[in-house]
Order: C-alpha cells, then structure tokens, then sequence
C-alpha cells in the first residue's frame, strides 16, 4: 500500500495526459509538495486510445501558441525523460472539397502565417504529389503544415508523469479522490479511497483532471464543469504494402481524418451527429475500456473513405476502435480556477484534443496557478465562461451530439449551434420571434441577431461574403443612422453591487472616477495588475450605497468571479440580477422623438444630458432610461423590470410607428459599433491587452481624489513612461465588395504585423471594417506616423488596400451622441 502524505500543496485529480501534465509544469516550476491521485492506472480513462494527432493551427493566436508548445515539448520530452513520446513530425495536410471550404484554408493559412506557424498552400496537383493515394477528385485546394506530426499518447503521459515524478512530484494509482474538501469559500483538500483504506490529504489547491469524470467530480463540490462523453470511433486497416509514411490528412468535407503508422491507415470520424455517452454515470470499473462497435454508425465515413483513398478497398479492417471522450458545449477546453470555490482549478473537457492541447494547456495553467493571473488571455477556454444551466446533462446530452462534429465542420461566421437551443429567453422573444426575428446564441440566450423580411426564409444561409441577411442588416444599421431603431438587449449582464463600502469598493476595482453623483453612468474598466482589461463596463450609480454594473453577456459570471474574489471584508453584497430587467436600447437620431411620444418626462439635452440614467414614466408602466450608446447615436437604453417589459416594448413599437422605428438586431449593433470604434470584449480587449495600448487611456483616471490606489494603476503609471508598444486601430476596406469577419492578416508597408481583432461592414461608410492592433515600428513611434503607414488586409491570401485611422471614422467627435 502507498503511503500518501497528509498534506500537500496541491493535489491533481486524475492521471490523464492532462493531469500529468499540469503535474509536470507546476514541477517545473519549482513547486514541492505535488500529488496525483489516479484512480485505476495512469492513462487509463481516454488518454490510451488517442489517435495522436498533433495540428498545432488553432482558432485563435493563444490557443495556436499552446498547441504549439506541445508540439515542440514532445519532440524534446525524451531527451529529458527517457521516455518516448513517439512524436514523428510527419507534416499534415488538409484538403477542401467546396470553395467555401476552399476560402476557409485559405484563411487559415494567412492566419498560420500570421501566428507563426509555418504553412503552404497546395493546389490540387501539388497535393496530390505529396499524398500520391489521394483521389483528388472535387479537391478544391489544400494547406500543409510541414511541423505537424503525430505521437503516441500513452507515452506523452507517461514521458510528462516521468518529468513530474524526476522533479519531486508524487504520483499515486490506484487511489479515488472520493470528496475535495471545503472551508470558508476554498478549498482544504481531498479525501480519498484506496481499496478499504480511506483517508485526507490537505491541500491549498486541487485541480481536476478527471476527463469525462469531471463534471461529477465538480458538482460534489458545487463547482460546474459542463462536459458529457460522446462515442468517439476509428477504424486502423491491416499493413497495406509498401506504404511509406504519409503526412496526416484531414479531409473536413468528408468528416474523416487519416494517419498512417507502421505501414496501416488509422482512419478516424468527426461526424455532425455524434453519440452521447454514459447518460447515467461512468462504471466504477472503467480502465481502459472500449465501447461496443457501431458499424451503421461509421459506415458513411468508411464509404467515403473508400473513395478518397482507394487502397482501403482492399486493405483488412483490424481494429475498429469505439472509445469515450469528453466535449463540452462550445467545443472549447475549460481551464483556470472555478468561480465557485477558490483553490479549485480544472483542466478538462478536450473534445478530442487533449493530447495536442494538454502540453500547452498544463504550461498555462501552471503559470496562472503561480501566478495568481493567466500568462496570456485564456478567454476562449476560460471556465469562467460557462454558465450555471450548461451542467445540466439533457442539455449536454443534446449540446455534445453536434459539438462533436464542429471540429471538422465549416466554421463559418456567424455559424449558430441547431441542438439545445431555446433555453434562455428574454421575456420579449414571443414578441420578437412574430417580427420576423432570427436568433443566435451566446451564453444560451437566444438572441434577435436580424429581422427577416414579411416572405423572406427565417434562416442563415451560411457563406464567407456576405450571407442572405446581408440587406436586411444594413437597412437596420441604417435605421439607426438616420432614423431609429429598437433593439432588445435583455442578456447583457447586470450586477448590483451595494453596502456601505460599494463606493470605496468599485474605486479600488475600476479606473474611472466612481464617487459621482446619483444617476450618472460610467464607461470604466477593471484592470489587472498588469493593465489588461479584465472587464469593459458601465456603472450607474443609483444611491449612495448602491450601483448598477452592466457587462457582457458572456462575461458575466467571470466579471462576478472577478468582483468577488476582491471584496474582501469589504461590507458590499453583489449581486447576479440579469434576468430582473429587461433592456431596449432605442437609438436614432429620432429616439427622442419616440420617446418624447409615450413617455410624460423631459429628455432634453439640458434635463436628461448624455450619461445620466433617469426614471421615467412610458406607457402605464415605469422603466429606467440610461443615456448611453453602443451604436454611435442620440439614444436612450431603456431598462425594464421584466414584469413590464412586453407593456414597455408594445408601447415603443406603438409610439415609434410614426418615426418610422424599426426593429433591429445584434448583428446591426456590431457594425454599428465597429463604425464608431467602439471595442468588443474578448474580441479588441482582453487581460491580455494594455488599456492604453487598447486606446481607452481617456475612461482611465489616476490623477483624481480617489483614484490614488485602483487595481492596474501602477501599470497605467508605467506604461505612460515607458510609452506603447503597439495600438489598436481602426480600417476599412477601399474595395467595398470585400468582407471581413475577424482574424485576418494585417498588412503594414508590405510585411504582416498583426490580425484583425474585429471584422464587419461598415453599412454608412461603405465598405467592410475591423480593427485590430498595430505593433510600433520602433520605440515610441508616434500615432501620425502608424497612421500614415500603408496598410492591407489579406482575405484568403488576396490583400487588400486599407485606410486606417485611430479616432473612430464615423463621427470622431462624437457629435451625433450628444445631439
Ligand atoms: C478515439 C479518440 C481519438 C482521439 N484522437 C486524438 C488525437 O488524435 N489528438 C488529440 O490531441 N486528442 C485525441 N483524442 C482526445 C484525447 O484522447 C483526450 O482529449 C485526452 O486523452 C483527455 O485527457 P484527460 O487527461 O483530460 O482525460 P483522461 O485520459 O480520461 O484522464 C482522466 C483520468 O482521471 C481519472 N479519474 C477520474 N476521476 C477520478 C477520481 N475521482 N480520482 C482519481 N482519479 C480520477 C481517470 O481514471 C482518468 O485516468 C482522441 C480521443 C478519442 C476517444
């Protein structure tokens, strides 16, 4: 029997390649006192199947940055270890078989280009030379990444345990974490079974590893992990004769992927309609377990296949592998520390790229366990994004059958998930939905993102130009410029924050003067110590004890995280209150007159200024109108308690219907706002991203009474010495035929210094539209002259002439606002 220690610094859950990993790094990083427990034997959950495919080109610069990491830490892992990870840099190529599939490539490789990954575009006979088995009949085109490879993932975890256990980290089989221990909001360790023997490990921090295991594990805790397993299959043929080693093929089209190993075909499935797994729980046996065949299953792949590579026709199936893996409902990873517990941290939910993303995912987490902060922005797998309702297991049941597939699906812009849809609704959506209104998704709001026309088909039509709704959402981009128009934007986040210390409090967490009068509102961040944004808010303050924070959608239970992990013992309750009010910005320069129609209240410039929230009286009903805009325009952002919401927007449409309103949706709000500039969250602004660098140093105050000590400010201080490293500017396209989504190359005189941040059209201006970061071309170089560069966008390897500018193009002054 092993002899565990009573107490350690931190305990990892779970002998996966990704507790192994997070072991491995925290070990490397000098951390002593290191525990993973392991229930059965290391690798044994899903780890051991894995297909070991190493694509280091991710959806985002991070996510790129860690899956890189991996792949180089496996190719050096053995000379440290001793053991192999077996990584062959194989090289990999993807093939298109439409031409939208074909512009996605494309995309991707300028953005390979653009995080450093180095890439060639193919055309069909070039891939052809390069996988000669190919039937390249209906191949469009095709990108290769010479550095991808393929590994063996047993090994990588076993090579990364070695590591772990040369430097110190203790590593035990055979044991169960049976309850992760709590006191006082944090966690106080674990206690753990091994056969009869029970007993408790204190520990300052847990992290949880367990794979598909995870959200159970959590929920004992109270800590929400929205994970289910699917059924994951591949198939490995007989030897096929002289078969020399390939690269690693995906053909996305075909929802199929191939590696070849010793002289067989590996050939695996990422279908769109996939099989949940373990609806009522995962056997206390399960060590590496294999799931019964699914042949039917699998047959449409297989046939596909056939065609693709005809030497399968005759090649002897081998095995036919059907195994458990966990997928979460945004298809994304979950790290980081649970806003539920302190001291709890998770690395989980891989969706079939833990062995590619565990190296990276495990340095990442390491540093932010360390550090008390992410070492770059995370946000895209942060677990801070989930929200409360996603651990519930019909909808992750419902959620994970299509999030399988996403993988290889097209990831076109402004793709919306079809499963699990309709669970939060804004107490207007019937209303909405009777206008014609298209819904997305964010945070499992459904969301009115453009009105269709009366015949027109309620539904996307998918393509990287611009999309069937096109028109529709430039007429409402357009009723908001030069009329006005209604949008509904219940799912932004609200927080009340009260007490006796709420003002102390919110001067200390954010960088605007918050000691202002009653009804003002505030346009602030919350910095980190760093100076990156943590949160973009506004704040109104509705007494002297008592304001109201307004936030993203998605970032509301991070911005809670974030409040409450700082109060201290501060007397200030916070408080969730999303779903209490309704909210209808109503923006135009004839907002007034809309509201001056249902509303006895004086909306003068001189009674109700810009940046004043006042109550009214609309209706027969009483709302609160904040005097603020996201669009660039007059307008009034009304909110509602939510039991008078459909009385109060009944109202507006009534009233509006002799100015002409029109009912208008996100998507129009996100060109609008591009036009002015105004910064998107997780997009333009991250942790990551300085708050002067962002061009938000005029919402920072660090010279008033009050703002002697805020979090971020001796950043603010440092930075405004040692001057900006680079600047987020704004662009647009002198081709107005061109589209922008996000993401693409950004040309300065020649050479790529960046991406886009955010992407659009810009419906006034007339052409498409983003922004993105600039880095200085050397120390201190001024803004005029970063203006003056010459700038393109690359589209799918075309580039494209740019103005840039960094006030906003349409109205800079902000002339309109104040109107
Ligand atoms: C068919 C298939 C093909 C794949 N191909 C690839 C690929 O090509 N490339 C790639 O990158 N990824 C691939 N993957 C995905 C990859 O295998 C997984 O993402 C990865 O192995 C997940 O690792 P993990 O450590 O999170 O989970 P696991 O390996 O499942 O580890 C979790 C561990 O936690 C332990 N545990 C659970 N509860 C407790 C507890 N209470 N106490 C103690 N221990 C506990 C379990 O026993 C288990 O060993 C594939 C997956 C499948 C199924």
């Amino acid at each position: 029997m092993t002899q565990l220690p009573t107490s350690a610094r931190v305990v990892i859950i779970g002998g996966g390649v990704s507790g192994c990993s997070v072991a491995y790094h925290l070990a490397k990083l000098g951390w002593t006192d290191i525990v993973l427990l392991e229930r059965k034997q290391l690798t044994c959950g899903t780890t051991w199947h894995a297909a070991g495919l190493i694509g280091q080109l991710r959806p985002s610069q991070n996510l790129t940055r860690l899956a890189k990491y991996s792949t180089e830490l496996y190719g050096q892992l053995e000379a440290e270890t001793g053991v192999s990870t077996g990584f062959r840099e194989t090289g990999s190529i993807t093939v298109a078989l439409t031409e939208h599939r074909k512009e996605e490539i494309l995309r991707q490789a300028g953005l390979a280009r653009v995080f450093g990954v180095e890439v060639e575009e193919l055309s069909p006979t070039e891939v052809l030379q390069r996988y000669p088995h190919l039937n390249i009949d209906g191949v469009t085109a095709g990108v290769y990444l010479p550095h991808d490879g393929q590994s063996d993932p047993s090994n990588v975890a076993l090579s990364l345990a070695k590591g772990a256990r040369n430097r110190g980290a203790k590593i035990v089989e055979g044991v169960k974490v049976t309850e992760v221990t709590k006191a006082g909001g944090r966690v106080t360790g674990v206690s753990w079974q091994q056969g009869e023997e029970q007993g408790h490990i204190a520990a300052d921090m847990v992290v949880n590893c367990a794979g598909m295991w995870a959200r159970e594990l959590g929920k004992m805790s109270g800590v929400n992990v929205p994970l289910h397993a699917c059924e994951h299959f591949y198939i490995v043929t007989e030897g096929i004769d002289g078969l020399k080693p390939q690269p690693v093929l995906r053909v996305p089209d075909e929802c199929a992927y191939y590696k070849e190993d010793a002289g067989k075909i590996l050939l695996g499935a990422f279908e769109p309609k996939a099989k949940p797994w373990g609806m009522n729980g995962i056997s206390e046996d399960f060590c590496f377990d294999q799931l019964p065949e699914d042949f039917d299953h699998f047959e449409p792949i297989l046939e596909a296949a056939v065609n693709r590579l005809p030497m399968l026709a005759e090649a002897g199936i081998h095995t036919f592998f059907n195994g458990p893996e966990s997928f979460t409902p945004d298809d994304r990873y979950y790290l980081g520390e649970a806003p539920e517990l302190g001291g709890y941290w998770v690395a989980a939910g891989y969706n079939s790229i833990g062995i590619v993303s565990s190296g990276g995912a495990g340095m990442a987490l390491a540093q932010w366990m360390n550090d008390g902060e992410p070492p770059f922005d995370l946000w895209d797998v942060d677990i801070r994004r989930t929200q409360p309702f996603q651990g519930n297991r019909h909808y992750l049941q419902e959620r994970v059958s299509e999030s399988l597939g996403w993988l290889f699906a097209d990831h076109y812009p402004f793709r919306q998930p079809v499963t699990a849809r309709g669970i939060r609704r804004s107490p207007l959506h019937e209303h909405l939905k009777a206008k014609g209104a298209v819904f997305g998704e964010t945070a499992g709001w459904e969301r009115a993102n453009w009105f269709a026309n009366e015949g027109q088909e309620r539904d996307y039509k998918y393509d990287w130009a611009g999309q069937n709704w096109f028109e529709n959402r430039a007429a409402e981009h357009m009723a908001i410029r030069e009329g006005v128009g209604m949008l509904d934007m219940s799912s932004f986040g609200k927080i009340r924050v009260e007490g006796r210390d709420a003002c102390a409090f919110l001067q200390k967490m954010c960088g605007a003067q918050m000691d202002v009068p009653e009804g003002k509102i505030v346009y602030t961040q919350m910095l980190n110590q760093r100076g990156g944004i943590e949160c973009d808010l506004t704040v109104t303050r509705l007494s002297e004890t008592a304001y109201f924070l307004v936030v993203p959608a998605a970032t509301v239970q991070r911005d809670l995280a974030w409040l409450r992990r700082h109060v201290g013992d501060q007397f200030v309750v916070i408080t969730d209150v999303t779903t209490s009010e309704a909210v209808l910005p109503l923006m135009g320069p004839k907002a007034r007159d809309v509201l001056m129609a249902c509303s006895p209240n004086d909306f003068s410039n001189a009674h109700h200024p810009f940046g004043m929230a006042r109550e009214i009286e609309i209706g027969m009903g009483i709302a609160r109108a904040h005097r603020v805009t996201y669009v660039g325009e007059l307008g009034w952002e009304i909110y509602i308690s939510t039991d008078m919401a459909a009385h109060v927007w009944e109202t507006l449409v009534e009233a509006g219907a002799d100015h002409g309103l029109k009912l208008c949706g996100l998507h129009a709000m996100d060109t609008l706002r591009l036009e002015k500039a105004f910064r998107h969250y997780g997009h333009d602004i991250t942790d990551e991203d300085h708050v002067l660098e962002a061009g938000l140093g005029f919402a920072v105050k660090t010279d008033l009474p009050g703002k002697e000590d805020f979090l971020g400010r001796e950043a603010v201080l440092r930075k405004r010495e040692t001057g900006l490293e680079r600047r987020l500017m704004q662009f647009k396209l002198e081709d107005p035929s061109a589209h922008l989504h996000h993401n693409e190359p950004l040309v300065r005189d020649g050479k790529i210094v960046g991406f886009l941040t955010s992407g659009g059209y810009g419906h006034a201006l007339g052409g498409a539209m983003g922004l993105g970061y600039v880095p200085c071309a050397y120390e201190r170089e001024p803004a005029a002259e970063m203006k003056a560069a010459r700038y393109e966008i690359e589209i799918a390897g075309r580039r494209y002439a740019a103005q840039a500018s960094l006030a906003p193009m349409y109205d800079p002054k902000s002339e309109r606002t104040k109107a």
